[in-house]
């Protein structure tokens, strides 16, 4: 053992170190961090519902409606969020650099060439800046014909509900200065052909950002389902269980090592997952071993396919009468996304979701890099690591936290944490057949990045990302 360690016997007796002294208690990081709970409490309801309220107000937000109306169409409506990003800077204590990206696209639902343009707010990281995590919100809406940018098309809950989050994420992370960059993105040109994130994507590949995780908010307002169950209690979160980019060779190691159900997007969803459990009262989190829904897209997806993590938070219970439909009334049947279809409060509680995982990812030191697992035909397993940076960008660094859990569980089980200058560690009579494992850096105040699984199955700093 090279660090002091406290352990508690069976007795439940403070015993011994085994340097001899007694255990300091006081160099463990914490568990539980208070900051998180006063971050879910100052998440606003009512910020969210004035916001759905006033996107709605643009009749219709499709990505090819009008641009120069200053009330009428997807323009005025990136140009409110804009300024309403402007507007929120004003009453930061970690500054927003608000701007807009675009690319001119023509594609199947895009007849003619039209700009897309997203509209982001970038608070940028005190101690590793080019570390970012992104929370993302659609600005973009439609009816039944994805081409019909002129009939009222509210979008209320897709994706107003999760514009809306985005901001008020905003509002109350950028009252804290973290050591990470935490991104804010309004995106477009979603519903015809997820023209946004690749915007997005070729942005962040230019400026060089290294995206640790993206969570993309789409539809985070609805708690009655098509098949009739009303629940604002669950949320799901939706996963890619192996990278798009894993090469042939990788897939090999795969193979021979694991890393099916633990990329670094499936273990973005364990910490979502977990940080619900600590920090969101009266929410559990659903993790979808998936992509996305059967067959169906969103815009974390062209981020997963720059080589990126990234999830899809939304409600669980969606209901198909109120998305992609034209306004009316059928058989006794009301169609349409409108605002009458958004639970307010269930927004407020989604949103709190993301802003505990921003905290965490963008307040945990650099994560585990290059992790490797050995102890074939061995007693024990033996987990090794590396973490990037200088001394600057991994001075809240605290420890690491090594986990492992049965091969069919879901999340992690055990855990076990050593000091910062740690770059391996044994766990004697663990033998690693039978478990996954990972690791997990830990900051000063408690907060943590996700776990790390070993090898490039598991890898957050993708290389091929960055190129
Ligand atoms: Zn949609």
């Amino acid at each position: 053992m090279k660090f002091k360690q406290s352990v508690f016997t069976a007795a439940g007796i403070l015993a011994l170190s085994a340097s001899g002294t007694l255990a300091d208690d006081h160099l463990d990081p914490p568990t539980e961090v208070q900051r998180l709970h006063t971050m879910v409490a100052e998440v606003s309801a009512g910020r969210i519902e004035a916001d759905i309220r006033k996107l709605v107000s643009f009749g219709t937000r499709h990505s090819l409606s009008d641009t120069k109306s200053e009330t009428r169409g997807i323009g005025a409506a990136r140009r409110w969020i804009e300024a309403e990003f402007k507007r929120i800077n004003e009453g930061c204590t970690a500054k927003l650099e608000v701007y807009t990206i675009s690319d001119t696209v023509t594609g199947r639902r895009v007849p003619e060439p039209t700009e897309i343009v997203d509209v982001i707010a970038v608070q940028r990281g005190i101690l590793d800046p080019d570390r970012v995590v992104i929370m993302s919100g659609d600005i973009d809406s439609r009816v039944s014909d994805p081409l019909n940018f002129t009939d009222d098309s509210p979008g209320a809950n897709d994706n107003a509900s999760g514009m809306a989050g985005t901001m008020e994420a905003a509002r109350v992370l950028c009252q804290t200065k973290f050591p990470g960059t935490i991104v804010y993105a309004g995106l477009s040109g979603e519903e015809q052909g997820l023209y946004g994130g690749r915007i997005l994507a070729d942005h962040a590949k230019e400026k060089g950002w290294r995206i640790m995780g993206v969570l993309n908010n789409d539809m985070i307002g609805n708690i009655e389902g098509i098949n009739g169950v009303v629940d604002n209690t669950t949320a799901r979160v939706f996963s890619e269980g192996t990278r798009d980019n894993e090469t042939a060779e990788e897939a090999r190691i795969r193979r021979f090592s694991g890393g099916e159900v633990d990329s670094p997007s499936r273990n973005i969803a364990r910490l979502v997952d977990r940080l619900a459990d600590d920090y969101i009262p009266n929410l559990d989190v659903m993790m979808i071993y998936r992509l996305d829904r059967f067959s169906r897209g969103g815009h974390h997806r062209p981020l997963n396919e720059a080589g990126w993590p990234g999830v899809r938070i939304m409600e669980t219970n969606e209901n198909y009468n109120r998305q992609h439909q034209d306004l009316r009334t059928e058989n006794g049947i009301k169609y349409g996304d409108v605002i009458e279809g958004v639970n307010f409060d269930y927004a407020r509680k989604l949103t709190a979701l993301n802003v505990v995982t921003l905290a965490s990812m963008a307040g945990a030191p650099p994560f585990p890099a290059d992790v490797k697992l050995s102890g074939a035909v061995q007693p024990s397993t033996t987990i090794s690591w590396d973490i990037r940076g200088d001394e600057k960008e991994r001075a809240n660094l605290k420890g690491f936290r090594i986990y492992w859990r049965l091969t069919t569980d879901a999340q992690w089980q055990w855990s076990h944490f050593v000091p910062a200058d740690t770059r391996t560690h044994t766990l004697e009579n663990v033998v690693v057949d039978n478990y996954f494992f990972g690791v997990a850096s830990v900051a000063n105040d408690g907060l943590e990045s996700p776990v790390v699984f070993p090898g490039p199955m598991g890898a957050f700093d993708s290389v091929k990302a960055a190129e």
